[in-house]
């Protein structure tokens, strides 16, 4: 067992009181601790000339819920002050966020480059834009020459995973931005897992941050919710663009469980990220696990923890490691011997999970042309004791 104390994550004193709630404002809801949930599909005006002049201002005014609703600016005026962002706009879900990013600022003859490993259908809904004429490809070597070397002359989008997905390397969020930036494309980081209190790309030169919601800002697996955060002439146009003509709008009463879920949000990345240092850096001195993949702790995958740089100011509870096997079988044999960890896709909430990529041996070929190991368990840490999590892995790792 390892009984050196973990680094302490750092978390900015202003984000916690965001967090909390300390900005919200209080006297435009009857001094109401939580924000009302403003249920209601239109807003009525006094006069024709007030409606005309709301629907000049749609991205500002609530008219219609498909645009502006006050529940759902009140947590986007939180994300993007979290963000250090002018302006945010948010989703019934990460893909929808994902979606209207790439619909609204990529047109035919684009090209758009991915950096690092990234969600999957992420990917994929850059394979559906090749029939509106929009080309893409992967850079997994994420060194700053090797993604300069990717970049062809329509290349108008360069997207971003730091940590990226499944074995979460990092890479040089601020020399890939410049890279981008030089070259006229805009840069685009999905920041679901560092959330903005870990990871803050704007400040690094990025030009758009996307999240999934429904992982750890909101945090107990209760609500599908995604955002996009940018400067205000972006995301006006967005809005536009995209927001309003997809539809993908976040629901009022989604908008607040997000809310609710902000406001534990530093109290629980400081306990993901304290006991995932911890179950990780027991797993990388097991026998039967190859690596960890941890952004914290050493390339190697040993259990020493590298100090946290200047990009990460933490690191929350999802990470991965590779088992002494490469069989689907005997993975999920591991797997199945589980009885704290829930088995299930997405992450970030309350409950521990676990989860392998390898769906069988007949798609493993795939996983090997992403880099990813076929002996790969990624693990969201919860909120639970650490030494309960351990004791199930040890006995689960002792299944054969
Ligand atoms: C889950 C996830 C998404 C998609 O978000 P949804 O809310 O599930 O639509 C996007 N990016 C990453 C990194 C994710 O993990």
């Amino acid at each position: 067992m390892v009984d050196s104390p973990v680094m302490e994550p750092r978390i900015d004193p202003d984000d916690e009181l965001t967090c909390l709630g300390h900005d919200e404002d209080l006297d435009n809801q009857q001094g109401a601790m939580a924000p009302p949930i403003v249920q209601t599909s239109l807003f009525a005006f006094p006069s024709t000339d007030a409606l005309m002049r709301g629907l000049d201002a749609e991205d500002d005014q609530p008219v219609y819920s498909r645009g502006t609703n006050p529940t759902v600016r009140a947590v986007e005026t939180k994300l993007a002050r979290l963000e250090r962002g002018e302006a945010c706009t948010c989703f019934a879900s990460g893909m929808a966020a994902i979606s209207a990013t790439m619909f609204g600022l990529l047109k035919a003859g684009d090209h758009l480059l991915f950096v690092n490993q990234v969600y999957g259908p992420s990917r994929e809904l850059a394979r559906a834009l090749t029939r509106f004429g929009v080309a893409h490809n992967v850079a997994l070597d994420i060194t700053p020459d090797a993604v300069e070397a990717h970049l062809r002359p329509n290349t108008k989008m360069v997207w971003i995973e730091s940590p990226g997905t499944m074995v979460f390397r990092q890479l040089d969020v601020r020399a890939v931005a410049d890279l981008a930036r030089a070259h006229g494309a805009v840069s685009v980081v999905d920041n679901s897992w560092a959330t903005p209190l870990f990871q803050k790309p704007l400040t690094l030169g990025v030009d758009v941050v996307v999240h999934s919601a429904s992982k750890y800002l909101g945090g107990h697996s209760d609500v599908l919710s995604g955002a996009v955060i940018s400067d205000g002439d972006r995301i006006r146009r967005l809005f536009y663009d995209a927001t309003l003509l997809l539809g993908g709008m976040l629901s009022p009463f989604d908008a607040w469980l997000l809310n609710r879920g902000l406001r534990t949000l530093p109290a629980r990345l400081r306990v993901h990220h304290a006991n995932g240092l911890t179950v990780a850096r027991w797993l990388a001195d097991q026998p039967r696990v190859r690596r960890v993949f941890h952004p914290l702790l050493d390339t190697e995958g040993t259990s020493r923890p590298r100090s946290l740089g200047a990009q990460l100011r933490g690191a929350t509870g999802l990470f991965s490691f590779e088992l002494d096997t490469d069989g689907h079988t005997d993975v999920a044999r591991v797997l199945d011997a589980l009885t704290r960890f829930r088995l299930g896709v997405s992450w970030g909430g309350v409950e521990s999970l676990a989860l392998t990529p390898n769906r069988d041996d007949r798609q493993a070929s795939a996983l090997d042309d992403d880099h990813i190991p076929r002996g790969t368990i990624r693990l969201s840490i919860g909120l639970e004791p650490p030494e309960i999590l351990i004791d199930d892995l040890r006995q689960a790792l002792a299944v054969s």
